[in-house]
């Protein structure tokens, strides 16, 4: 961190905070209950010098027949206070404790809900180990400003006020004298703590940098190997502990240097004032209890202002903390729904109408580059569309407009005859069904893999969608069937099969417009039929828009498109593409099989 940006912080820290009250006066009662044990627990300490005091001077110090009498008494108000301390301190750590976790887990939440609510633009934008680190790392300090700084602040506050006017209760010179001692022993103190916590923060830092190091190149094992590149990131890796180390040597050899100059300091000051006491007694102008009353509040006022200095530097690192978590909270999404949104009309029952009017689209990333220039199309219901075109047409881009993770900056988008603007996002995407080039299969059981669909789908719903999709004679000869685990931790899938999975989900959620990302990468001729046959099967009554890598698919389509360059060069059938002898007759001599140019 610069100085100016940690200065920033230290300036705007208290206002950050306030920021964080929406997510605290939920908990006043819990707040007001913890206060209680607070002040009762900070009291319970204030009142203890002052009971040793009269144990001594009453109990030990006056003669007589009362002093047996007194000192039992003393005794059992001494061990009454110990009592009231232990019972509110232990009601104070819970109470605190449980609105720290309890914060914590509703602002993990808040941000989690918020970030998966973001639009494309935001994600290529951040990073998602950022994301994480902020959910984890950020809001872990804010659990420890609320579960212990607050407290601690406030118990400390009350600490070194209640202390500071017992001590001038006490003796009104001797606590003149402990005031300079503690400015000139605690000052110093405080200085060289600061310093010794940046360290371990930076040391903490240099373990973060080797295992984030560590981490991606264990990820990437078979490229390391088959570079024979093991000694290298060995090396590296190494290197980057030796870092770790020295910065941690720094703070260890800082923190002994402390460790000598507070102890000496501290007690030496206090010799000094216990030595000054000692005389005052010897002259009769103190009483011994009350030189006892005296040391001990100067060390609760002494740790009090230790305490605070440390609580300070904590609560700016969560400030940070916080205004990065606000930050995040504070992005909107560019795409949101309609304010009123407006119901589709009654579904057609061959599928939706689609309609590009005149639809212009850059990425905010490439504002000089229009990927969709002036595109308009219209689609009936129950037609299947074949888009075909060179990569970087703009094919892709098509999709992610259809399903509004981007909003043209000129045109409109209309499913049956609604701007989608005008849609709530989920009716939208609702009605439109993804089989994309690449699955993605989540670490669950083949059912609920194919149930991403639909949620609330019936197990028998699930194996119905994957019969049509020909993916149940598969999944049923899996170890467990159904109940199979997918994805990174269970079964690994071959290219078709999660091809068919995704083809399930989307006959599942049983939309009015498909959207279909043929794959490229070649399958065998067994799961080419399969899948070509699931695919007929999820077309089956709806709209379908398809980029299309297939002969078998443009050959069925009831109209090919042709994109480059994000304009519509050529459309037709693929009879009468490629007579033409165009774009689409050279693409399609490259881009399917062999025997393309004649069929
Ligand atoms: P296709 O699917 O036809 O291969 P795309 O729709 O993916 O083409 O891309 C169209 C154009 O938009 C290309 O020039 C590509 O570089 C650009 N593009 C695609 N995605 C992004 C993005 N997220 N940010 C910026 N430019 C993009």
């Amino acid at each position: 961190m610069t100085t100016t940006s940690s200065r920033q912080t230290e300036k705007g820290s208290l206002a950050v905070l306030r920021r964080l009250l929406p997510f605290l006066l939920p908990y006043k009662r819990q707040f007001l209950l913890a206060g209680i044990a607070l002040v009762m627990a900070a009291g319970a300490t204030l009142a203890i010098p002052y009971a040793f005091k009269q144990m001594i001077d009453l109990g030990f110090g006056g003669a007589g027949t009362s002093s047996r009498d007194h000192i039992d008494l003393y005794f059992i108000a001494l061990f009454g206070v110990a009592c009231v301390l232990a019972l509110a301190t232990a009601a104070r750590f819970y109470m605190v404790s449980w609105l720290g976790e309890r914060v914590t887990a509703d602002l993990r939440s808040a941000v989690y809900r918020h970030v998966v609510m973001q639009s494309p633009q935001f994600f290529e934008t951040t990073q998602t180990g950022e994301v994480l680190s902020r959910l984890t790392t950020d809001t872990t300090l804010i659990q420890s400003l609320v579960g212990t700084s607050i407290s601690m602040a406030l118990r400390n506050a009350l600490l070194f006020a209640g202390g500071l006017t017992m001590l001038f209760v006490t003796s009104i010179k001797l606590s003149s004298i402990i005031l300079v001692l503690l400015a000139v022993v605690v000052l110093p103190i405080v200085f060289f703590g600061r310093r010794v916590r940046r360290l371990s923060r930076d040391s903490q830092d240099r373990v973060a940098d080797a295992s984030a190091m560590a981490g991606e190149i264990l990820n990437a094992m078979p490229t390391v190997q088959a570079f024979t590149h093991e000694a290298e990131e060995s090396r590296r890796f190494g290197a980057s502990v030796e870092q770790a180390f020295r910065t941690a040597m720094q703070r260890i050899r800082a923190r002994s240097l402390l460790t000598v100059v507070a102890i000496l300091l501290v007690f030496g000051a206090i010799v000094f004032v216990l030595w000054l006491g000692a005389h005052a007694v010897i002259r009769g102008s103190m009483t011994g209890g009350e030189l006892g009353q005296f040391i001990l509040y100067a060390a609760i006022v002494a740790g009090a202002i230790g305490a605070l200095s440390e609580v300070l530097g904590e609560a700016q690192r969560a400030a940070g903390a916080a205004e990065r978590l606000l930050e995040l909270l504070s992005v909107e999404s560019p795409i949101q729904s309609a304010a009123n949104p407006r119901p589709l009309p009654p579904r057609a029952a061959n599928g939706a109408a689609v309609s590009l009017k005149n639809v212009t689209f850059h990425y905010p990333s490439r504002p000089q580059y229009a990927s969709l220039s002036g595109l308009s199309l219209d689609i009936q219901p129950g037609e299947t569309v074949a888009i075909v075109g060179p990569s970087g047409a703009g094919k892709t881009t098509l999709f992610q407009l259809l399903l509004r993770f981007y909003d043209p900056q000129q045109g409109a988008i209309l499913l049956d005859g609604v701007d989608i603007r005008q849609l709530d996002l989920g009716t939208l995407r609702n009605a439109i069904g993804v089989v994309p080039q690449e699955t993605v299969i989540f670490s669950a059981n083949a059912i609920d893999n194919i149930r991403y669909g639909r949620a609330d789908a019936s197990d028998e719903e699930v194996i119905a969608a994957a019969k049509m999709a020909a993916a149940h004679e598969f999944i049923e000869r899996l170890p467990e069937g159904y109940r199979s685990f997918l994805g990174e931790r269970g079964v690994r899938l071959s290219g078709g099969q999660r091809q068919r999975i995704a083809i399930a989900r989307a006959l599942l959620k049983n939309p009015p417009l498909l959207l279909l990302d043929e794959a490229t990468s070649a399958l065998d001729a067994e799961s080419e039929r399969l899948v070509q046959g699931a695919l007929e099967a999820a077309m089956m009554g709806r709209t379908t828009l398809v980029i299309a890598h297939r002969l078998a698919t443009v050959q069925s389509a009831d109209r090919i498109i042709v994109m480059e360059h994000g304009h519509i060069v050529e459309t037709g059938t693929h009879a009468s593409l490629v007579a033409r002898g165009g774009l689409y007759a050279s693409l399609a001599a490259l881009q399917f099989s062999p025997g393309m140019a004649t069929g």
